[in-house]
C-alpha cells in the first residue's frame, strides 16, 4: 500500500489552520453518531463513493492499514464531521480535502472538516492510517469485519448511519494463501452492510436456479461439509421465494456467504458477503427438528433481509426492528414450505410466544419501537421485544389488514423506497393507502408504540354469559385489538369441548358459552398475546385432561397458560414441575415436547434439592426411555449442564466417559466435560485434560483452553478469572468469555460467587462500551441467571436503586435479565 500523502507532502505546502476555530458545523460535536448529527448530514451529502485499500499485514500484531478516497456531493454549511472512531495517532497528521493538505483534527470520534476547504458540489477526501482492530475480528490466518450498527467507523472514516448509502470498492492486499470475499455491489449500501472477510477458507460454490452460490467455510469434518449442498437448497429456496412474493428480483449481484466458527450473531446479512455461525449451519450427526428448522429459519431470515434491511433500509437505527420484524415473518412463511409435515401454527407460536412473554413479563419491557439519540446506545434496542413479540405483531396486523392487502401494501412500499431509506411510520402510511378502514396507524399506535401486553381475565355474570376483560398492566387504559380462542371444556372429559374465536377490540366483551356449566379456557389455542388468567377450576381441567387433547395447538396453548400462571402466582412451580414431567412422559409432538423440556428446567432450578432429586431421577429415566429421540437429547443436555444430584451426576460422567450417545455430539461433550468438572472437583484435572485430547482442531483447543480455566474448583483462581474478565482485550472472542462467566456463576458456586454481582454490574457500561450490540444483554443473563439467592436479590435489587442514572435502555436489559432475583 501507498502512502500518497506523505509524497504529496514533498511537493504541496500544507494549509495553516487555526486550531481553534474548528466547529462542529450546525450540529455540536460529541461522541458517537447523534441523531442531530444524522439527521443534517442526510440532508445535505449525497452520491457517496467510498473507494479503500486496505492492507494486512502477515504479523497480527501489526496493524491493519487503509488508503481512503471519499468522493460525495455537499451542499451544507459550516465544518462537516466525519466519523472516525480511534486516536489521532492512528492516522498520519495530514488529509486531502480537494486537492489541499490539510492537518487532521479528530475530535470526540470525529475528523472535522473545515468548511474553507468544502466545496458545494463534489468534493474529494484522501485519508490514510491504521484501522482500529475493534471490528475487525482478527485471528492468526483469518479476519472478518463486523460493522452493525455503527463499528465501520472503528475502521475507516465514514459517514456512519443508515440513512447515507454509499457504493463501495475495495482493494486489500492480504497474507499469502489468503481468500476474500466482499460485497461487490454496484447498487448503494449503508456502511453497516459493508463488510469484508479474509484468510485461510475453503470455497465452494454451486449453481441454483441459473445462480450462483458461493459459500466460505473453515470448517474440516467431511460430514459437515457434505450439508453444504443443503444449505444452498435452502438459500435458493428462499430467493425464489421472496422474489416471489415481493415481486422484485434479487436485488444484488452475487449471492455468498461466509460460516464463521465462535460467530457473535446467529448471521448478518451483508448483501453478496452474508455471515452465519458455524454451529447452526453445520450440524451434528443427529440433528434436532429443533435445530434443522433453525438452521432454515437462519438462512431464510438472513435473504429476507436482502429485500427488507439490505434494499430498503430504515433510516435510523429506532426502526431497527422493522428489517428484524420482517426477515421473521418470510422466514416463517419461508420453512412453511421447506418443512410442509410441520405444523407451523404451533412452530411459529413456540418460536416467538415465550420468549416475547419472558421479557414483556418483566420490569425491563419496553415498547417495540424506542427512541434513540445517539447510534452509540443502537445495540441495546436488540432483544426478545424486536425478534419475538414484533412477529407476534406483524402477524396480528396481517389478520387486521388482511394477507393480501399486506403483501400489496409491502411490494408498494419496497418499490418506493428501493436502494433508500424509509421509516417504519412511513410504511404504515403505504399500508393505509389499501384498506384504510383496517386503520394500521391505530394498531401501530398500541402495538409498537407502548410498551407491555394485557392481562385478560374473564368473569361469569348473573344471566350465564360471560365478561372477558383485558386489562393495561401500566393504568394507561390501552386496549390491544386481537383475535384469539377461547374453549369450553367439560371437567369431567376435556375431550368435549367448544370452542368460540373473540375479537377483542374494546376492554371488555361479553361472551355467551355454550350450556352445561362448562370451565371457560382463554386463549385455547395460543395465539392470543398476553397473559390469560386460568380460575381456579381452569388449571386441574388442564393439567389432567389436556395432555390427551387430540390437537397439538390446544396442547401447546395449555403449557403456554399454565407457566405463564406460574409467573402470575396462580400455581406453585413444583406442583407444576409434576403436571409437566407427567406430560411430557405421554407427549409425541417433539414441539410441544421441546418446550416442556425447557420449562421443566427453569422449574427445577426453583424447588428445593430433595425435590429436585425426585425430578432429577424422573428426567433421567425418561432421558433413556421416551419414545421420542429429541426428547431425549433435551434431557440428557439439560441434566448435563445442570444436574446436581450424585447419582445423575455419576450417570453423566459414566455417559461422558464412554461418549456412548449417538444423541449427542462432541460439542455437547465439550459442555458436559465443564459441568462435571464443576461437580466433581477433586477430578477436575483429569475431566479437563481427557476432554482436551479428544478436541480436533486448533479453534476448538484454542476455545477450550480459555474457558476451561474456569473450571478449576480453587475459588481464588476463580475470583482472578474474573477479574481477568472485567478486563476488555480479555472478552474479545465473546462467546468464550460469556461461557467462563456462565461457569463462574454456576448455582452450586453461590454464595462464593455472589462477590461478583456489584462489580459485574458496575462494568456494565463499560462492556457495552467495548462489545458488540447483543452483548451487555448476554453478560447480564450469564452473570445473574445462575444466582437465586436472598444476598444475591438483595446485592441486585441496591445496586439498581443506587443507579437511577443507568441508561433506560441498558437498565431495561438489566431489569430484564435480572427478573428472578427481583421477584423474591
Ligand atoms: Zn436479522
Amino acid at each position: 500500500m501507498k502512502r500518497i500523502v506523505n509524497l504529496l507532502a514533498k511537493v504541496l505546502p500544507v494549509a495553516m489552520l487555526a486550531l481553534g476555530s474548528l466547529q462542529g458545523g450546525a450540529v455540536e460535536i460529541e461522541k458517537g453518531v447523534s441523531l442531530a448529527l444524522a439527521q443534517y448530514r442526510a440532508l445535505h451529502i449525497s452520491d457517496l463513493r467510498y473507494s479503500l485499500s486496505i492492507m494486512v499485514p502477515d504479523d497480527i500484531a501489526k496493524p491493519v492499514s487503509f488508503y481512503e478516497d471519499l468522493r460525495f456531493n455537499w451542499n451544507g454549511s459550516g465544518d462537516l464531521q466525519l466519523d472516525f472512531q480511534g486516536n489521532e495517532d492512528q492516522l498520519d497528521g495530514i488529509f486531502m480535502v480537494n486537492g489541499k493538505r490539510v492537518n487532521l483534527v479528530l475530535r470526540d470520534e470525529h475528523i472535522i472538516i473545515p468548511e474553507r476547504y468544502l466545496n458545494v458540489g463534489q468534493n474529494r477526501i484522501i485519508v490514510e492510517g491504521d484501522c482500529g482492530d475493534k471490528a475487525l475480528n482478527r485471528h492468526e490466518d483469518y479476519l472478518y469485519t463486523l460493522f452493525v450498527p455503527d463499528h465501520a467507523r472503528s475502521v475507516f472514516p465514514c459517514f456512519d448511519q443508515p440513512d447515507l448509502k454509499g457504493r463501495f470498492s475495495l482493494d486489500l492486499e492480504l497474507p499469502e494463501g489468503w481468500v476474500s470475499l466482499t460485497n461487490d455491489t454496484e447498487h448503494p449500501i449503508p456502511t453497516y452492510l459493508f463488510s469484508f472477510t479474509a484468510g485461510k477458507f475453503q470455497v465452494q460454490s454451486a449453481t441454483r436456479d441459473g445462480r450462483e452460490l458461493t459459500a466460505f467455510y473453515r470448517e474440516t469434518d467431511p460430514l459437515k461439509v457434505a450439508q453444504l449442498p443443503t444449505v444452498f437448497d435452502q438459500a435458493a429456496l428462499s430467493l425464489r421465494w421472496m422474489e416471489q412474493y415481493t415481486a422484485i428480483p434479487y436485488p444484488f449481484e452475487k449471492y455468498a456467504f461466509v460460516v464463521l466458527p465462535g460467530y457473535q450473531f446467529g448471521g448478518m446479512e451483508h448483501p453478496g458477503c452474508i455471515h452465519f455461525t458455524d454451529h447452526e449451519i453445520f450440524l451434528g450427526p443427529n440433528p434436532s427438528p429443533d435445530e434443522l428448522m433453525t438452521r432454515l429459519n437462519l438462512i431464510a431470515h438472513e435473504t429476507a433481509h436482502m429485500w427488507f434491511g439490505d434494499l430498503v433500509t430504515m433510516r435510523w437505527f429506532d426502526d431497527v426492528w422493522t428489517k428484524e420484524v420482517f426477515a421473521n415473518f418470510m422466514a416463517d412463511k419461508i420453512a412453511r414450505e421447506q418443512f410442509p409435515e410441520v405444523d407451523h401454527d404451533l412452530a411459529f407460536v413456540k418460536a416467538h410466544y415465550p420468549q416475547a412473554l419472558s421479557t414483556d413479563r418483566t420490569l425491563g419491557s419496553h415498547a417495540i419501537q424506542q427512541p434513540l439519540y445517539n447510534l452509540n446506545q443502537a445495540g441495546l434496542l436488540y432483544g426478545n421485544i424486536i425478534y419475538h413479540k414484533a412477529p407476534i405483531m406483524m402477524r396480528k396486523l396481517e389478520q387486521e389488514k388482511g394477507a393480501i392487502t399486506l403483501k400489496r401494501g409491502l411490494r408498494t412500499y419496497l418499490m418506493n423506497y428501493s436502494y433508500g431509506n424509509a421509516s417504519w411510520d412511513e410504511l404504515v402510511e403505504v399500508l393505509d393507502l389499501f384498506e384504510p378502514e383496517h386503520s394500521a396507524r391505530a394498531f401501530s399506535d398500541v402495538w409498537v408504540k407502548q410498551r407491555g401486553l394485557p392481562t385478560v381475565s374473564c368473569q361469569s355474570r348473573g344471566d350465564s354469559s360471560l365478561l372477558v376483560t383485558q386489562e393495561d398492566p401500566y393504568h394507561r387504559g390501552l386496549t390491544w385489538t386481537q383475535s384469539l380462542d377461547i374453549a369450553f371444556a367439560s371437567p369431567s372429559d376435556a375431550a368435549k369441548l367448544s370452542s368460540q374465536r373473540l375479537y377483542m377490540d374494546a376492554a371488555a366483551i361479553v361472551v355467551t358459552p355454550p350450556a352445561g356449566g362448562r370451565v371457560p379456557v382463554l386463549n385455547s389455542t395460543g395465539d392470543g398475546y398476553g397473559r390469560f388468567v386460568l380460575d381456579s377450576a381452569a388449571i386441574p381441567v388442564l393439567a389432567e385432561s389436556w395432555k390427551t387433547m387430540p390437537d397439538a395447538l390446544h396442547r401447546y396453548a395449555a403449557v403456554i397458560n399454565l407457566m405463564e400462571n406460574f409467573h402470575l402466582g396462580n400455581i406453585e412451580a413444583d406442583r407444576l414441575l409434576d403436571i409437566f414431567i407427567t406430560q411430557l412422559q405421554h407427549e409425541h409432538d417433539a414441539l410441544i415436547a421441546s418446550t416442556l423440556c425447557t420449562d421443566i428446567n427453569t422449574l427445577c432450578g426453583l424447588i428445593d434439592a430433595y425435590q429436585r432429586e425426585q425430578a432429577e431421577r424422573r428426567l433421567w429415566d425418561m432421558a433413556q426411555e421416551h419414545e421420542l429421540p429429541s426428547v431425549r437429547q433435551s434431557l440428557l443436555r439439560n441434566l448435563s449442564l445442570t444436574a446436581t444430584s450424585p447419582d445423575i451426576v455419576a450417570g453423566i460422567h459414566d455417559l461422558w466417559s464412554s461418549m456412548s450417545s449417538p444423541l449427542l455430539a462432541p460439542r455437547d461433550y465439550a459442555r458436559m466435560a465443564y459441568h462435571l468438572a464443576i461437580m466433581m472437583p477433586d477430578q477436575w484435572q483429569h475431566i479437563v485434560a481427557t476432554q482436551r485430547g479428544r478436541l480436533v482442531t486448533d479453534d476448538e483447543r484454542r476455545e477450550f483452553d480459555f474457558v476451561s480455566r474456569a473450571c478449576n474448583p480453587d475459588v481464588e483462581v476463580q475470583a482472578r478469572l474474573f477479574g481477568e474478565l472485567l478486563q476488555p482485550q480479555n472478552r474479545r472472542v465473546e462467546p468464550w468469555a460469556r461461557a467462563m462467566l456462565t461457569l463462574l456463576n454456576d448455582p452450586v458456586r453461590e454464595p462464593f460467587s455472589n462477590r461478583y454481582l456489584v462489580p459485574g454490574l458496575d462494568a456494565l457500561e463499560e462492556v457495552q462500551r467495548t462489545g458488540d450490540i447483543f452483548f451487555p444483554g448476554y453478560w447480564l443473563s450469564n452473570l445473574l441467571s445462575g444466582h437465586r439467592s436472598p444476598e444475591a436479590s438483595e446485592m441486585v435489587k441496591s445496586w439498581i436503586e443506587a443507579h437511577p442514572e443507568l441508561p433506560t435502555p441498558l437498565m431495561n436489559k438489566l431489569l430484564e435479565n435480572a427478573y428472578w432475583l427481583l421477584r423474591r
